[in-house]
């Protein structure tokens, strides 16, 4: 279907990450290398550490006006994670859903939807060697950092043999690799530095140590100088902690609207289940949701929820 489009848009999540910039950057790239009209669309801007991904500016915010053959959503779990974009994509032929995200609705009239997949980068990948469509240097580098990033730098238990023979066929057709790694993993804003102050002395530990907890509020990013960007990967630091079995994030979006990150590290606790509570989702070692309440009321009935998930893991 993608063949016969001479019109696509290929848009990606509200507060994009790795694996939703390179995978969306990829596809583009190669829908124009293939003389498509391609419109490259994310609500919110690209965090920092992807920006040299796209020194062309293909990523724009959403637009109303226009007509697609098809449009493509990469990287999203239901229709409402494109945000703003929603509206601007009505004029199309066709919705082609690409995603790994267990909880994916399935909104499209196409659905390729694998929750095997460790990253939509690896779905792309395959998508461009089933089409013969080249893989050039700038899109090697999109994937690689759109697997890399999803796999916690291929740590992640969805890793797999696979994972790292797409990555080694990627660093082959011209993955920059320490440009990849200095940009993406070995520097960060002097904000964020500030911001993991605060992490580390304001982090919770509760239920015998197996939950961890920190708010992050918007006198915190004020304070430190700090953006939401800066906050990604904050959990992974909570996370770490040994006895900590489910990790969560607080995030107040506006006073009452909290975002809510989880981390799971037990098979036992499938923390997309417990978003799934308060309408988010994602995978079962990783979830988020937004939350609409007084932030200690939302404070609650999360902790609830994971207490309860915890004692039935047992
Ligand atoms: P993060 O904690 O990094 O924001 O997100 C972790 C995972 O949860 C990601 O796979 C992401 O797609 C998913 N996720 C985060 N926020 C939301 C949300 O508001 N709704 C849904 N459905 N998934 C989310
Ligand atoms: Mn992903």
């Amino acid at each position: 279907m993608l063949r016969q489009s001479e019109t696509v848009c290929v848009v990606g999540h509200t507060r994009p990450d790795g694996d939703c910039v390179g995978s969306q950057l990829a596809l583009a790239l190669a829908l124009k290398a293939e003389g498509k009209k391609v419109e490259c669309w994310n609500e919110d801007p690209i965090p920092q550490k992807y920006r040299f991904l796209d020194p062309d500016r293909l990523i724009q915010p959403p637009r109303h006006g226009f007509e697609f053959d098809s449009v493509v959503a990469i990287d999203s779990a239901s229709i409402e994670r494109l945000g703003a974009a929603q509206s601007c994509i009505a004029n199309r032929r066709l919705l082609i859903n690409i995603d790994h995200h267990e909880s994916n609705t399935r909104f499209g009239d196409i659905n390729w939807v694998s929750k095997r997949e460790p990253s939509t980068g690896e779905l792309v990948y395959k998508l461009l060697k089933a089409a013969r469509w080249q893989i050039t240097k700038p899109i090697a580098n999109c994937l690689f950092t759109a697997i890399s990033t999803d796999t916690g730098s291929f740590q992640y238990p969805t890793t797999r043999p696979g994972t790292y023979h797409i990555a080694a066929e990627l660093v082959s057709k011209g993955a920059d690799l320490a440009k990849i790694c200095d940009e993406v993993y070995q520097s960060y804003p002097l904000s964020r530095a500030r911001l993991l102050k605060h992490v580390y002395s304001h982090f919770k530990l509760t239920h015998n140590n197996q939950i961890a907890y920190l708010w992050l509020r918007k006198a915190d990013f004020a304070r430190t100088g700090a953006d939401t960007v800066d906050a990604e990967g904050v959990i992974d630091h909570i996370r770490a902690i040994e006895p900590v079995v489910v990790a969560c994030v607080f995030e107040e979006i506006e006073p009452d609207l909290i975002h809510i990150s989880l981390r799971s590290k037990s098979e036992k606790v499938n923390v997309s289940q417990i978003a799934e509570q308060f309408g988010g989702g994602g995978h079962p070692a990783a979830a988020g949701a937004q939350i609409k309440g007084t932030p200690l009321s939302v404070q609650r009935r999360v902790i609830a929820a994971i207490k309860k998930a915890l004692d039935s893991a047992g």
